[in-house]
């Protein structure tokens, strides 16, 4: 398809307006942009960076042709071409990308592009990411190029930012804010997935039930703030621990849940190796190292099981008899 430049008008192909207007959610957003952007301004290479929340980097979300840089790539603002169109706000081109002591420039040099052109994305004065655009042309990109460039990101700034407002708000909608884990909403979504991916292809899932032991000791000696590190400290363990398909959530006051891919041998092991990493750290608080423990209940979907609520009860009941036998253990049911 034929790029088409004038000072008047901007020529946009009907079916990446019409597919922009369908997109559900910010990375389908993210991947037309990138997939169209090459068929209104000539390029081998398209990619969108957006800002990484509080971290001074950016991160490449979509891309289209050339894979020089990769999508998910983490690049830092400092020492790139990219960051510094997103810190001053203003287009840059780079037309002899060999030339060029930029970071990112360099990378794209290496994997055989020879100009680029970035413009800033912006909302109401703030940037939060840039458009990107390469070739495997030396010259390619002129003011006429930039101009377009930067009208295509004002008008698609609209589009995501409101989808990445979206996107925050449902995550915040899902998350505990003190532990960042996601919260009981969320492992009622997650889990009634899991539950239908069971009765239809049989997918096995499982559930782990924790409890902090004497939780209340360490709020009634220390106070609540001491509590809350102890809450936050055992998350990051979990974090740790899990694996990326495993799934993690607070669902009361000490109470987490994981819902873990796999058998209950699998959910078994994984709760004690989580009881045991728990048993050998400590919480650092003034000069006390505390040391905490916790109690596990293990269980894993069933035939007969037509709820989430009943894989829950069950894991609960395990996590009962874990209390009851003594607490720093961990029961299957
Ligand atoms: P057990 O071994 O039987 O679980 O004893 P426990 O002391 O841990 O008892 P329980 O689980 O009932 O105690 C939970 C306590 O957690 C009660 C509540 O005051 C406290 N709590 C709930 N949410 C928070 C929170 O966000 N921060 C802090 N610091 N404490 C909380
Ligand atoms: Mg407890």
């Amino acid at each position: 398809m034929s790029s088409s430049i004038n000072h008047e008008s901007i020529c946009l192909p009907i079916t990446f307006v019409n597919e922009l207007s369908k997109s559900k959610d910010l990375p389908e957003t993210l991947d037309l942009i990138s997939h169209w952007l090459p068929q209104i301004i000539d390029a081998d290479r398209a990619s969108v960076c957006l800002h990484n929340g509080q971290e001074d980097t950016l991160e490449v979300y979509a891309l289209y042709g050339n894979k020089a840089i990769q999508a998910n790539t983490i690049l830092q603002i400092d020492n790139t071409m990219v960051g510094r169109v997103f810190q001053s706000k203003t287009l840059e081109i780079n037309n002899n990308l060999k030339e060029s002591q930029d970071f990112d420039c360099r990378i794209l040099h290496e994997g055989g592009l020879n100009s680029c052109m970035d413009v800033p994305l912006q909302k109401s004065g703030a940037c939060f990411g840039t458009l990107n655009l390469g070739s495997l042309r030396e010259n390619a990109y002129q003011t006429q190029h930039a101009v377009l460039l930067e009208c295509i990101a004002n008008w698609l700034a609209n589009y995501l930012h409101a989808q990445m407002e979206i996107t925050e708000q449902k995550k915040r909608a899902e998350t505990d804010p003190l532990t960042k884990a996601s919260n009981r909403r969320c492992l009622t979504i997650v889990g009634n997935e899991l539950l239908n991916k069971w009765q239809s292809d049989k997918q096995p899932f499982a559930m782990i039930m924790m409890d902090i032991d004497n939780f209340k000791h360490f709020n009634d000696r220390y106070g609540h703030n001491v509590g809350d590190l102890v809450l936050v400290t055992f998350s990051q363990v979990i974090n740790q621990v899990i694996r990326t398909y495993d799934h993690f959530f607070r669902v009361g006051g000490d109470e987490f849940v994981i819902l873990v891919s796999g058998n209950v041998d699998a959910a078994e092991k994984l709760a004690e190796r989580i009881r045991l990493e728990v048993a050998g750290m400590s919480v650092q608080y003034d000069i006390h190292n505390l040391h905490i423990t916790i109690s596990c209940g293990v269980t894993s979907a069933q035939l007969q099981d037509d709820s989430l609520e009943s894989i829950y009860n069950r894991a609960d009941q395990a996590l009962y008899l874990s209390k009851k036998n003594g607490r720093d253990r961990t029961t299957v049911n």
